[in-house]
């Protein structure tokens, strides 16, 4: 990798925004060009937003680009120097904690841990911890970087932005996630998942097969049907009666003596444990609320807009 051992800011900068693009072998052509064509900050603050995309071009996601261009422009303006400290570079539009501590630690030599996807395996299975947040992986990445970069620690004599190059090269190389190669790992004697590796982190979670839920919305001339809702999530708010599971609907109907009622549409929700996918029914009944007068959960918000948008006349 050309950024390999680089401590230019803006060429540190310019490596991790397009790592954050594209894949390490495509960045590197582009990494190339762009340093021919802006060799400097400045360079690029001043070109036209034109040719920076032109350089761009293909690689798609073209914001980033301009982002990066607004950036530079920003900071030629101010003496074409990037700044020094992890906060920062944090405060500059356009820069997360990932890239702000890979400058800071590469070009600076502070002591802010880089956690990316395979800092965060390595560190997962160094303390076997199978649902780690990010702060805790951050903690943990920065606490381990000081400790063995202090001299009372492990006394390491290493630039930090090597040790976060070095981390990040491990869990891309040797903590793999399938069959992680700890035989030859350097930090094997230290790692605490490393009878089961895999079970660190935990796999994220398929992403749910929704609810099917059946809501009917009865319309009257003076209003529609609204019900207080009961439970931990929705209770005390008002919503259209609901029902979910195989016969869903019959029971809905028998409910209010009805015989039949017509679909309008599906809405789709999301809860934080659950998904739900509501077919939306509607009827002609007496009723008499105005849903305006009522507070409404955000699930029963978005069945009202369908049936506004559809049956605009009957409310
Ligand atoms: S010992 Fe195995 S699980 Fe632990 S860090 Fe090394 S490669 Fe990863």
């Amino acid at each position: 990798m050309p950024w390999r051992g680089e401590t230019d800011p803006y060429r540190i900068l310019l490596s991790e925004v397009l790592l954050q693009q594209t894949r390490v072998d495509q960045a590197i052509p582009y990494y190339r060009r762009f340093l021919a064509e802006f060799p400097t900050l400045e360079a690029l603050g001043q070109a036209d937003l034109e040719a920076v995309l032109e350089v761009w071009q293909g690689l798609g996601y073209y914001a980033r680009a301009r982002n990066l261009h607004k950036l530079a422009q920003a900071l030629s303006r101010a003496g074409g120097q990037l700044p020094r400290t992890y906060h920062e570079l944090l405060q500059l539009p356009g820069l997360g904690p990932y890239t702000a501590a890979a400058v800071a630690s590469m070009a600076f030599g502070e002591r802010v841990a880089v956690v990316d996807g395979n800092v965060r395996r390595v560190i997962a299975r160094w303390m076997a911890w199978q649902n780690p947040s990010p702060k805790q992986v951050q903690d943990e990445a920065d606490e381990l970087m000081a400790v063995v970069l202090s001299p009372t620690g492990g006394g390491l004599e290493v630039f930090p932005g090597d040790w976060n190059q070095a981390l990040m090269e491990l869990g891309a190389t040797v903590c793999i996630p399938k069959n992680p190669r700890c035989g030859g790992c350097p930090v094997a004697q230290f790692c605490q998942g490393k009878t089961s590796p895999e079970r660190y982190p935990a796999a994220k979670q398929r992403l749910q097969k929704p609810v099917e839920v059946v809501a009917l919305v009865l319309v009257g001339p003076q209003g529609v049907h609204l019900e207080l809702r009961e439970g931990r999530i929705l209770g005390g708010l008002w919503g259209f009666p609901m029902e979910e599971g195989a016969g869903a609907l019959p029971r809905l109907l028998g409910r209010f003596g009805l015989e039949a009622a017509e679909l309008v549409g599906t809405v789709r929700h999301a809860f934080t444990h659950r998904k739900l996918r509501v077919q939306v029914y509607w009827a002609n009944k007496d009723a008499r609320e105005q849903p305006e007068n009522r507070p409404l959960s955000r699930l029963d918000r978005k069945i009202l807009e369908l049936i506004q948008s559809q049956r605009n006349a009957l409310l």
